[in-house]
């Protein structure tokens, strides 16, 4: 177990200077990778992550191909300068989980059916780490399709709640992942009014959970309307700038 550190200030404050219900300030870029058929780049916090997207494509070797739908591939990545310590490049268990996590939540938003025997690879590669990158690559991946032309289901966003000091917070930073008592990511369609992720390290009570699951709505409408804000600058200029 950690060591306990204040992550409230005398002032009702966390550490970061926010309120318990507060998000980190967000910006998202759409179309920043002229290779890949759809990007995006998002910074939440001192989180910088990149979204990447191919297909939908011919689903090779074949026997991986489904007949009445496209597959989803996804890999969850941290660069090795990400992380305070230099990271091992390779994929690790958490990465891989991760991976497949983000995969299923995206399932039911991507319309698979009208692409049979195709597979779409989606690629977040998370360049600076500080808490959260689950979720922020996951609302980066959501434009990154978006961008590829891919029909989708809305847009889904994602967000952490959790608890630090006793108070139900929003969108965890790195230290009150590690020394708060709880950690809830989320992901939320707002169109389809379901929750496509929902995981939990730690402990809230029942009335804890209610009211983190209420706050993780209301912050992941908030990052859906800068979703839809980016999309709009995307595709406002005719072509793209890289
Ligand atoms: P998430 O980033 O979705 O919150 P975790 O709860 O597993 O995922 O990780 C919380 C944070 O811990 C990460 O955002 C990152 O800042 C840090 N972290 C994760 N893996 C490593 C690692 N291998 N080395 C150093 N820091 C890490």
């Amino acid at each position: 177990m950690n060591e306990k550190i204040s992550l409230f200030k005398e002032n009702g404050k966390r550490i970061d200077d926010r309120a318990p219900d507060e998000l980190r300030p967000i910006k998202i870029k759409v179309g920043v990778l002229s290779n890949a058929q759809g990007s995006a780049y998002i910074e939440q916090g001192k989180n910088k992550i990149l979204a990447a997207v191919y297909g939908p494509k011919e689903a090779l070797p074949k026997h991986i191909s489904l007949p009445d739908r496209c597959i989803l591939r996804c890999r969850y990545h941290m660069a090795p300068f990400s992380t305070p310590e230099r990271k091992s490049p390779a994929p690790s268990r958490r990465e891989i989980e991760l991976s497949m996590i983000i995969r299923n939540a995206l399932e039911s938003l991507v319309m698979t059916s009208l692409f049979p025997r195709t597979v779409i690879d989606i690629f977040i590669e998370v360049l600076q780490a500080d808490g959260g990158t689950r979720c922020a690559g996951l609302t980066a991946a959501v434009l990154a399709l978006a961008d590829a032309g891919i029909p989708l289901r809305g847009l889904t966003a994602a967000c952490a709640v959790g608890k630090a000091d006793g108070k139900v917070i929003v969108d965890l930073n790195d230290l009150e992942d590690k020394y708060g008592e709880a950690d809830m990511p989320i992901a939320y369609n707002p169109t389809l009014d379901g929750i496509t992720l929902l995981q939990m390290d730690g402990i809230m009570s029942k009335e804890e959970i209610e009211q983190a699951l209420s706050l993780a709505i209301t912050a992941t409408q908030k990052i859906h309307k800068i979703q839809v804000e980016a999309l709009k600058d995307r595709f406002s200029v005719t072509k793209r700038e890289v």
